[in-house]
């Protein structure tokens, strides 16, 4: 188990598309060092719910949460549904943790994974949760929440002026 040092926007690793898991004792070692270095982000940070494996430059299909007082560790997730209904929100992200981006999130997602069995679970979540995983899984394909912004002009914002004109922080909202 060990801190990795987290991938910063403009590391090409970040727009890589993840492998697939073919064996899942293969991923036990990245999911404990994702769960150190989350615990690590939101020790010197005071946020952090989820870190996807190529954070760490590990590019294989690996995700780690850590949401309302329970822990997942996904591997292979892979999104089966999600609703069409969608909300707007301030997104953040650990590989640019000073920049907020406005986008759209699905309210509703089905998620199918692997647990580190390697059983085949699946699981349903909405709100918070469900764009927490759409983010996650995002980052499994290379794609980036500035990616979504919903347009350049006005809906990027440095973490500092969202929480003055804002006055929250974000990630206690959902
Ligand atoms: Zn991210």
């Amino acid at each position: 188990m060990a801190i990795r040092r987290i991938i910063e926007l403009g590391d090409p690793l970040l727009r890589c598309k993840s492998r697939e898991v073919t064996a899942v004792d293969q991923a036990i070692e990245t999911l404990n060092d994702l769960k150190d270095t989350l615990h690590e982000f939101q020790r010197t940070h005071g946020f952090g719910r989820g870190i996807a494996a190529i954070q760490i430059g590990v590019p294989d299909r690996v995700i780690y949460i850590e949401i309302a007082g329970e822990t997942y560790e996904l591997i292979n997730p892979e999104i089966e549904r999600q609703s069409e209904e969608q909300f707007e929100m301030w997104d953040d992200c650990f590989s640019f943790p000073n920049l907020m981006v406005r986008l759209n999130r699905s309210e509703r997602v089905w998620l199918r994974y692997q647990d580190r069995t390697g059983a085949e679970r699946r699981l349903e979540a909405e709100w918070a949760f469900a764009e927490l995983l759409q983010h996650e899984a995002d980052h499994l394909d290379g794609v980036l929440s500035v990616d979504r912004a919903i347009d350049l002009k006005d809906s990027l914002m440095t973490r500092g002026e969202y929480l003055r004109t804002l006055g929250k922080n974000p990630l206690s909202t959902f």
